[in-house]
């Protein structure tokens, strides 16, 4: 099925924008400050690799090692018989006269019979060959070579080391012949089972380190290789690189491999059970295989083909060039789900009897294919960074699935989110992520949970604060910049910041070398009344236990009385911290969120939040009183005055008057009412001066007055009859009056 990119939908996932203004000051005790600032000018950093010339398979002028692998496989006795021939050269700054290899079959789980690799000899290449002198430390499944003279840098150095691998059985390990002919099951497994050449790096000399049963303890070099796999004739073989030859003599099988450009290792996987389909996908042009028992066919059958397609697919368009011909999924039996090897992988069987069968075969199948990216392209010390492909290979693994089935939700929210705040909760122990793998287990850290739960998360994190544009762009650049090479922490953090332009040490620092996340406690919570300023300080209890402050944006939530909010916004929390907003309201409650991608040590299953009602008024506030009525200088009789006044206080405790200044005091509660009638009675005629008071649970006091009359004499009340009787009285006196001067000009 043809897979086109265009096609496909990407959440863009970016909460937060790329913008970091960020100073932040972190201080414990006087014992340490770690300040992070903006980075004021832009970080740039020019593409250090060969990517444009490798990706086209073009390698001339650069010179590595060679190693060509020839192995017969005796069904019988669950043998591998081979020789390695050596071609070995020296990229490093010394001299060296012993070159280490790695023995692991030994290390490996078995059922009854373990993995062995029995060195037989070492010769030189010419004829006469002669023997080299080894040291073989089965203990630490060590093979030290010597050289007849000093190996200088940018020389080479050649020679064969002949060794009989036996097979552990059981199917547990990265080795095996398990399962029966009878059956039609029987699967050979040939991986990390051949003297593999050690890596010598600045960080710690020869990689020497014993076959590790937690994690994946690979780290080689790039390196030419050509493989010759003998396996008796039928028997279908499944190998790292292209089928360039095969010839069948004398009922054996002679299949000849090679990748063309180098690789970090190879392998091959043979059974007489195996069914094949393969599929050329034009645009990475190259062809994809799956190998699987027919007992599995139900869940194999196309569909780890198309799952192995898109998967290449998305990668390929998003992260870089896939330069090789082949690329192989083959059914193994093991313990975990899969394992990833140069150019082909493996999936357990265990999907077979999975819950969830496909989710379990696609999950193992992209998992493995993104390796393809992360481990052999870009190479890693899994022993000492075993976190960090597999954490970028597990969040990749999780981006397919959300961009393939976008209604399984997988960021929504991120399933890490929950087993991170939890893991101390159920646990009870640190977990710091920046560690080796002999580190994790002498220090009792779950490395499983590091690297294949809090590593991805932290991830997502990262993608959450930069966007997810920005995030899939650095990890395009990390991979673009290390082709072929090997990358450490400090280069994925390079990559990111080239792309953001700004320093990210606020964040990796504290994410990947904290043992602990951050735990806050509200130190206090000031309302400053005057100023309608909330101050909330704020503390990460965990903070003596770790070397770096966390920062991070967390929501918070300011309520009034009756839950009324008031304030809702994303806060930067930077270790200890004091933020001060403005409000208008007395607040009563203050929440921080333990939503969206806040990390935080959680120590409730229930509890998403941190909460605080403790909040200390600061309040110098004088409550305002202003009289409504009665007005300046009203007249009242017997009757006492009633009253309706307002006040201004956001934390009012109580009121009172008084209209005998003080010598009785009379508390009302409400803005009306009516003065005590006794009082009234009590108090003489003339001017009263009403005092209201209204005091805050500061203690703060208001105060206003009214004078009003007291005057309780009868008072002349003229009605309308009355005005009427006076005019008629006055209108009757004008005639009589007028009457009796008339009379009085008559002659009498
Ligand atoms: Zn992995």
């Amino acid at each position: 099925m043809k897979f086109k990119q265009k096609n496909l939908v990407y959440l863009v996932i970016g909460l937060i924008s790329a913008i970091f203004i960020l100073e932040t000051i972190f201080s414990f005790n006087g014992i340490k400050t770690i300040r992070f600032y903006k980075e004021t000018d832009l970080i740039t950093q020019p593409l250090s690799s060969d990517y444009e010339q490798f990706s086209k398979g073009n390698f001339s002028g650069y010179e590595c090692s060679s190693y060509n692998l020839s192995v017969f496989l005796d069904e019988d006795t669950s043998t591998v018989a081979g020789n390695l021939t050596v071609d070995y050269y020296n990229d490093d700054p010394i001299n060296f006269t012993q070159i280490p290899f790695h023995i692991y079959a030994s290390g490996m789980r078995y059922d009854h019979r373990p993995g062995y690799i029995e060195i037989l000899n070492v010769t030189t290449l010419e004829d006469p060959k002669e023997e080299l002198a080894f040291d073989f430390l089965n203990s630490s499944q060590l093979m030290w070579v010597n050289l007849t003279s000093d190996l200088e840098p940018g020389n080479r150095t050649s020679f064969i080391i002949s060794f009989n691998t036996t097979l552990p059985d059981g199917g547990i390990d990265r080795a095996s012949d398990h399962g029966e002919d009878l059956d039609e099951n029987r699967i050979f497994k040939f991986a990390s089972c051949y003297p593999l050449p050690c890596v010598y790096d600045k960080f710690d000399g020869w990689n020497i380190d014993p076959y590790l049963l937690t994690g994946d303890p690979f780290y080689y070099d790039m390196a030419y290789y050509d493989l010759i796999v003998n396996v008796p004739e039928n028997m279908t073989v499944a190998a790292t690189g292209e089928l360039i030859d095969q010839v069948t003599i004398d009922n054996r099988t002679i299949n000849h491999y090679n990748p063309h450009l180098p690789v970090r290792e190879v392998t091959f996987s043979a059974s007489r059970y195996f069914e094949v389909e393969t599929f050329l996908i034009p645009d990475i042009n190259a062809t994809v295989s799956t190998y699987f028992l027919s007992q599995s066919y139900w869940l194999w059958h196309d569909f780890a083909l198309m799952v192995t397609i898109y998967a290449g697919e998305l990668f390929y368009n998003t992260l870089g060039i896939y330069p090789y011909s082949t690329f192989n999924v083959v059914q193994e039996y093991t313990y975990y789900g899969g394992m990833e090897y140069p150019l082909q992988v493996y999936a357990s069987t265990a999907a077979d009897t999975h819950q969830y069968p496909e989710w379990y075969l696609e999950t193992v199948i992209v998992h493995e294919s993104a390796h393809q990216w992360f481990y052999n392209l870009v190479g890693f010390d899994q022993v000492d960074w075993g976190f960090l492909d597999e954490g970028i290979v597990c969040w990749l693994t999780d981006w397919f699935k959300d961009v393939f089935h976008p209604d399984w939700g997988i960021f929504d929210p991120y399933w890490g989110l929950y087993d991170v705040r939890h893991y101390s909760l159920e646990h009870g122990l640190p977990n710091k992520i920046n560690q080796s793998v002999p580190d994790c287990i002498s220090s009792g850290t779950d490395y499983w949970y590091l690297g294949y739960t809090k590593t991805n998360t932290i991830l997502e994190k990262l993608r959450q604060t930069i966007t997810h544009t920005n995030f899939i762009e650095g990890l395009e650049l990390f991979f673009q910049d290390h082709y072929f090479e090997i990358a450490g922490l400090k280069d994925l953090q390079n990559a990111f910041e080239t792309v953001v332009g700004e320093s990210l040490d606020w964040f990796f620092f504290p994410w990947f070398d904290n043992p602990y996340l951050p735990k806050y406690e509200f130190v206090n919570v000031k309302y400053d009344a005057m100023n309608q300023l909330i101050n909330i300080t704020i503390r990460d209890v965990n903070e003596a236990l770790n070397q770096y402050s966390y920062s991070q944006l967390i929501p918070i939530s300011i309520y009034s009385s009756g839950s009324t909010l008031e304030y809702f916004g994303y806060e930067w929390i930077n270790g200890t911290t004091s933020i001060i907003i403005h409000i208008e309201k007395l607040p009563t409650r203050v929440r921080l969120n333990y939503d969206d991608f806040v990390l935080v040590q959680f120590a409730d299953y229930n509890l998403n939040y941190l909460q605080t009602t403790n909040i200390i008024l600061i309040d110098e506030v004088i409550p305002v009183i202003d009289i409504l009525s009665p007005p300046q200088n009203e007249e009242f009789g017997k009757n006492a005055p009633s009253f309706e006044i307002s006040i201004i206080e956001i934390d009012l405790d109580s009121t009172w008057y008084t209209i005998d200044d003080s010598v009785n005091n009379y508390t009302f509660s409400g803005l009306t009412g009516t003065i005590d009638q006794n009082a009234w009675n009590d108090s003489p005629e003339g001017n009263i001066t009403i005092e209201f008071y209204a005091k805050d649970t500061s203690g703060n006091i208001g105060y206003a007055d009214i004078v009003v009359v007291k005057n309780i004499e009868e008072m002349v009340i003229f009605s309308y009859n009355t005005i009427f009787y006076i005019a008629f009285i006055c209108l009757i006196s004008i005639i009589s009056i007028k009457t009796f001067k008339k009379l009085k000009n008559q002659p009498f």
